[in-house]
């Protein structure tokens, strides 16, 4: 007899925790590798490997941004040698209230970096820049994505992520105030902007695969490298 009860007891725990859990894995799609990427959730554990992945699903990618109500467009497909460009670019469109331009305009870069600038911008640069300078970020200024060459420019070697356009390169911000930030400038400058710069580059961490800053090496004293290599859901990921 009290044998049953301890088993009745000890079920029904069992039962209690498989329900807890259904509804945790029910609330936070964006912490599990099996979900599908949804670019309305919150940015969670998995979401720059999901986002990284779209490189091998473009009509999902291109799906997903046109649902989040993002004004970038298709660009025609681009080759330039065996090793070197895209059938997936995006063309950034104009800022709007709610996000930033990309200045100079006319940037072109893969849909998994369109995709993973969309939510950076979104979820981390706006409420950062809100934070620290009361204004919104109106432009975000780049040193373009896609260019043919190896990392660091060396004659041979790995290809670099901006062969494919799956790389893109910030320099600074600029508010809707008129105020700048740069990353050459700024990164050891005044409280408010340094510390602004140093969340952009942890926040890009949780979406883009790798994020190089000053902090990395010289090469990286004047910007950003934000990109999405594809090194699947247990590869490697560089933050610094
Ligand atoms: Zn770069």
């Amino acid at each position: 007899m009290r044998r049953a009860v301890l088993w009745f007891i000890l079920l029904s725990l069992l039962a209690v925790a498989v329900i807890e859990l259904r509804a945790w894995f029910d609330r936070h799609p964006q912490d599990l590798p099996w979900t599908t990427l949804d670019l309305a959730h919150p940015v969670g554990r998995f979401t720059a490997v999901k986002l990284a992945a779209l490189g091998s699903a473009p009509a999902q990618c291109r799906a997903l941004l046109s649902d989040a109500g993002s004004p970038d467009r298709p660009a025609p497909p681009r080759r330039a040698g065996s090793e070197c460009g895209y059938g997936d670019g995006m063309r950034l469109g104009a800022g709007t209230a709610r996000i930033a331009a990309f200045s100079p305009p006319g940037l072109v870069t893969s849909c998994p970096v369109a995709s993973a600038l969309l939510l950076w911008d979104e979820r981390v640069v706006q409420p950062a820049a809100r934070r620290h300078f009361g204004s919104a970020v109106a432009a975000v200024q780049h040193a373009g994505s896609f260019s043919c060459r190896r990392l660091y420019g060396r004659a041979t070697g790995p290809w670099s992520e901006h062969a494919t356009a799956d790389a893109v390169d910030i320099l600074g911000f600029r508010l809707a105030d008129g105020r700048t930030v740069s990353v050459l400038r700024d990164w050891r400058g005044s409280a408010d902007e340094t510390a602004f710069l140093r969340e952009v580059r942890d926040g890009a961490c949780r979406l883009f695969t790798t994020v190089l800053s000053p902090d990395y090496n010289a090469a990286h004293r004047d910007h950003l490298h934000l990109d999405t290599a594809d090194r699947g859901p247990a590869g490697w990921r560089a933050c610094r």
